[in-house]
């Protein structure tokens, strides 16, 4: 069967920046593979591209541009934050998070989750970069399809796999 919309995917990627040899970034092996419906647009949508058609065990070796991976690194996404944000009834808390590299999600006014770098922390202001952390980054994908089948009535309705790799509800 090849991959195509409503079918659920089981493959095992690498990611690497830029190309086939570039700096690691997450490997998903066989033993705990990457499960998925395909074209529920919750993919990169040049992913998706990349594999339609192909069926198990099949590889797959592609290269995504940034504009049309994570999207471009912008000075607008890299903000200052009042330090009062991160106040908490023990001081100590806030110090313990607050420093250079550490990853933490803020909620912003409409309650969406944004998850952002702390750049520098000061004692009035936090400066945070809220880029995603591969934007900017040509993206290279190797892997290779484990199995192609058929979704579900049920998983259809509900938008994702259930059973094995996917939801259990
Ligand atoms: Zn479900």
């Amino acid at each position: 069967m090849k991959i195509a919309p409503n079918t659920v995917v089981t493959l095992t990627y690498e990611l690497r920046i830029d190309h086939a040899e570039g700096d690691l970034v997450e490997r998903v092996e066989a033993t705990e593979p990457f499960v998925f419906l395909f074209g529920t647009d919750s993919l990169l949508p040049d992913f998706e591209d990349n594999l339609l058609g192909k069926e198990a065990s099949n590889g797959f070796a592609f290269a995504i541009t940034a504009d049309k991976g994570y999207g471009l690194h912008t000075e607008e996404a890299i903000i200052e934050v009042p330090r009062s944000v991160f106040d908490t009834d023990n001081e100590q808390d806030a110090s313990e998070v607050l420093f250079a590299g550490n990853f933490l999600t803020l909620v912003d006014q409409d309650g969406n989750p944004m998850r952002g770098k702390v750049v520098e922390a000061g004692d009035e202001v936090v400066i945070m970069d809220f880029n995603h952390p591969l934007a900017g980054k040509g993206l290279h994908f190797t892997g290779e399809v484990l199995s192609v089948r058929e979704a579900s009535g049920e998983e259809l309705a509900h938008g994702h796999v259930h059973g094995s790799g996917g939801h259990h509800h």
